[in-house]
């Protein structure tokens, strides 16, 4: 970079100002692959079919990939430090040095490489680190673990590597890392701490100055800016915080040697953090203006912040959807009139949606014309800094392609004809009653919470199905095959409630959405849930309209093979809608509405097929709670209603049972009460201990199935350690309202694992029958 220099002891250079026409830029990119190489790699090298080598050399290549096509679209600044290879939540931490203790046994033996990936997913006796939902995304990081003897220790080799790299193309990198409150906070108190009291926040002040030798070290190399993402400070801070952020600010923009530094607020509205940085010294400010618009006068309000460079995030890097250009194009006009250093970028990074629309063949024309994926995205920004300079095209003049989405009479009536009734069943004890007569299920009645591990016989042969190698017919055949396996072993184990095993779905959301009009799917939009594991989400187009029955079949057939109860197994409406993206032309209760008629129809099929107890899962319910206080109350409440309209027309001799996430934000007893299933499986995000905590506070009147055992982890509890949760919970639960189950589906099991955990839960479970019994007598 030419016409750099250093004063006031801060590195300066001659980066776009308005002068010479707006910035364009983007806050981080998709890092998978765009035909999912980084997770063939990371597999094949994690099941040993493939050297380290091979892995870092993909890795490398992604990586070089990414900036080069960035720089060649014209984007004025290029994100990096944007790769990992699983996680960049963990590699912050490690880039501070922030070892988990609990992990140090094994930094000696294991290469850095195997070390990480050993962080992220553990092994015998090292239980990985919890992976935890970032922030109302379907992403989830791996959750760094800090405690009161932490030592940071700057890590900056790749940083720097990958920096100079760039910078030998002549490519000048933006390094993203994770700014020092947000890491902090995101981090958990490390079960080695022993200090009563000690919270993550208090390690700021030695942190600190780790960032500082970063930023003297980057400004050595030639790095004219370093962004450091806040994300923590989109949610609701205490005023302990705030403050915390502001003299982390204060210490930071004064560093002897640094970049200028760009502090982002992704996912929301920066808030009170807000009038903070723009008080501070710190040079730049990315606003998430799509989830925190803010109008020119709201902007001209804060004191200080015309002064800033600000990053205006305008291009949604949550959704799929084209932005409207011209409108957007005012909107940044009128906020330029007031901050004349201005920035066209991103809400956040574009972590959260696929690489490239153009790839996909399948998706209807009038459909695919209003998408833009990460590759489109990043071309939208260029775009509307370069109107923003010269002035729009002419046709941007027009009104945009009118986004009409799909809608459709059937639909638009029913919605309107809906009243309270529709979401009551029958009271409670009366189900209860009429279901134990029509059931006669043991106490403590065991289940599972409904797939079976997916094998790769399955997936070729639903691979071959696709490529139209199979026929229907053979691939039926085959499902059927594999759903009689899962019976028989389910009855051998001697599990009360039985499951299909959903061997029939891929993702449970994408299933119901390829047999639902109103949602169209992708082939190649993989999207990173966390490692190597990624999801499609469907893309909510249209009115939802279910054409014909989506599961009666299989699990009609799956019941033909036994006396015991196969459960039916459905997807909620409010999980179908958080794990897809979203029409933005209703409010999002409407269309969680849509999506429960669906099943509400899908739920009297299974009744007439004479299916007697049917799961509707809804792990995602909270997963759309607003990250703010604000709202989270009306938010429930509608999401509440749709799944009580997708289950409130259930007969009171249907058992309905339900599959929910639990993380403590409110009572655990209220929420299944609301919901009114008649049976609750719950997941603890932290612990089961909490569950029965909970529990213990408030009688429960519903039945209830605390998973007490990990479903994900390798482990395989013993009979004594599930009785004695069992036990615990029954202390708060009758045993005929208690249910024994896993905490999760087992769909990426292995056999070897799930058969003798589910048998010593079914002993575990029997064991507290036989007590019961004596007791009694
Ligand atoms: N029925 C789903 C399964 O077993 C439940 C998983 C979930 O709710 N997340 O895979």
């Amino acid at each position: 970079m030419h016409g750099r220099e250093v004063h006031e002891g801060k590195v300066d250079s001659d980066m776009a100002t308005p002068a010479d026409g707006y910035g364009s830029s983007i806050l981080g990119y998709p890092r998978i692959g765009p035909r999912r190489e980084l997770k063939r790699a990371l597999e094949s090298y994690w099941h040993g079919t493939s050297t380290r080598d091979e892995l870092v050399a993909v890795a490398r290549d992604l990586q070089e990939d990414t900036w080069r096509e960035l720089a060649a679209t014209g984007l004025t600044q290029v994100p990096g430090n944007t790769f990992s290879y699983y996680d960049h939540v963990l590699d912050n931490a490690l880039l501070f040095g922030a070892v988990p203790e609990r992990f140090r046994p094994l930094l000696g033996e294991l290469d850095p490489l195997d070390f990480y990936f050993t962080l992220c997913r553990g092994r015998e006796d090292f239980p990985p680190l919890e992976l935890v939902r970032w922030f109302g995304s379907n992403y989830h990081y791996r959750q760094p673990e800090l405690d009161e003897n932490t030592v940071f220790e700057l890590n900056s080799a790749a940083v720097l590597d990958e920096f100079e790299r760039a910078k030998a193309e002549g490519i000048e990198l933006r390094p993203v890392v994770l700014g020092p409150l947000s890491l902090l906070l995101l981090s958990k108190v490390a079960p080695t701490s022993e200090k009563d009291g000690f919270r993550t926040l208090d390690l700021l002040d030695s942190l600190l100055p780790q960032y500082e030798k970063l930023f003297d070290q980057l400004a050595r190399a030639g790095a004219t800016c370093v962004q450091l993402d806040e994300p923590s400070f989109t949610e609701d801070r205490s005023q302990e915080e705030l403050e915390a952020f502001r003299r982390a600010y204060d210490v930071l923009s004064h560093a002897p040697l640094r970049p200028r530094i760009l502090v982002t607020g992704p996912y929301g509205s920066f808030g009170e953090a807000l009038p903070i940085l723009a008080a501070s010294k710190v040079e730049a400010i990315g606003l998430d203006l799509v989830n925190g618009r803010m109008s020119a006068a709201e902007f001209a309000a804060v004191p200080g912040l015309k002064r800033k460079r600000i990053y205006a995030g305008v291009v949604d890097g949550r959704n799929v959807w084209k932005s409207d250009r011209r409108r957007t194009l005012e909107y940044i006009q009128s906020i330029a009139a007031v901050a004349p250093d201005l920035v066209v970028s991103t809400s956040c990074s574009l972590l959260h949606v696929p690489y490239d629309v153009l790839v996909e063949y399948d998706i209807p024309g009038d459909v695919a014309d209003r998408l833009a994926f990460a590759k489109q995205k990043v071309g939208e920004v260029v775009s509307l800094a370069k109107a923003l300079t010269t002035g729009a095209e002419e046709r941007w003049r027009k009104p945009p392609v009118s986004v009409h989405f799909k809608q459709k009479h059937t639909i638009r009536a029913r919605m309107n004809a809906l009243t309270p009734e529709h979401r009551r069943r029958a009271p409670y004890e009366e189900r209860r009653a009429v279901q134990q007569a029509r059931l006669n299920l043991p106490p403590v009645t065991t289940t599972t919470l409904g797939s079976f591990p997916q094998t790769d016989e399955i997936r070729k042969a639903r691979y071959d199905l696709g490529q139209g190698r199979l026929s229907w017919d053979e691939y039926v055949k085959r499902i059927q095959e594999t759903i009689e396996s899962t019976i028989r072993l389910q009855e051998d184990i001697g599990l009360d409630v039985l499951v299909h095993g959903e061997h029939e779905r891929n993702d449970m959301v994408q299933y119901f959405a390829e047999l639902l009009e109103g949602f169209a799917t992708t082939h190649y939009g993989w999207v990173q849930a966390y490692g190597s594991r990624c999801t499609r989400p469907p893309i909510l187009y249209g009115d939802i309209v279910r054409p014909k029955p989506m599961t009666v079949e299989w699990i009609s057939f799956a019941q033909s093979l036994t006396d015991k109860p196969v459960k039916g197994m459905l997807t909620g409406p409010v999980t179908m809608l958080a794990r897809s993206y979203m029409r933005q032309d209703q409010p999002l209760h409407e269309t969680a509405d849509q999506l429960a008629l669906a099943i509400r129809d899908e739920i009297s099929d299974l009744e007439r097929a004479g299916i007697a107890i049917i799961q509707v899962d809804e792990p995602a319910i909270r997963e759309l709670l607003p990250l703010r206080q604000d709202g989270r109350a009306e938010y429930l409440d509608w999401a509440v209603d749709a799944f009580r309209l997708a289950t409130g027309g259930a007969k009171p001799e249907t058992q309905i049972h339900t599959h929910l996430t639990y993380s403590g934000q409110e009572s655990v007893v209220d929420a299944i009460e609301r919901l009114d299933a008649d049976v609750t499986a719950i997941v603890a995000t932290r612990s089961i201990g909490w569950v029965l905590e909970a529990i213990k506070d408030r009688p429960l009147s519903h039945g209830v199935g605390p998973g007490v055992y990990e479903s994900r982890s390798a482990r395989i509890p013993d009979i004594d350690e599930l009785d004695e949760l069992l036990s615990e919970a029954a202390e708060s639960v009758e045993l005929d309202r208690l249910w024994a189950n896993p905490d999760g589906g087992l769909k990426t099991r292995h056999y070897w694992q799930l058969e003798p955990s589910l048998r010593n839960l079914v002993a575990a479970a029997r064991r507290l029958r036989r007590r019961a019994a004596a007791d009694d007598a």
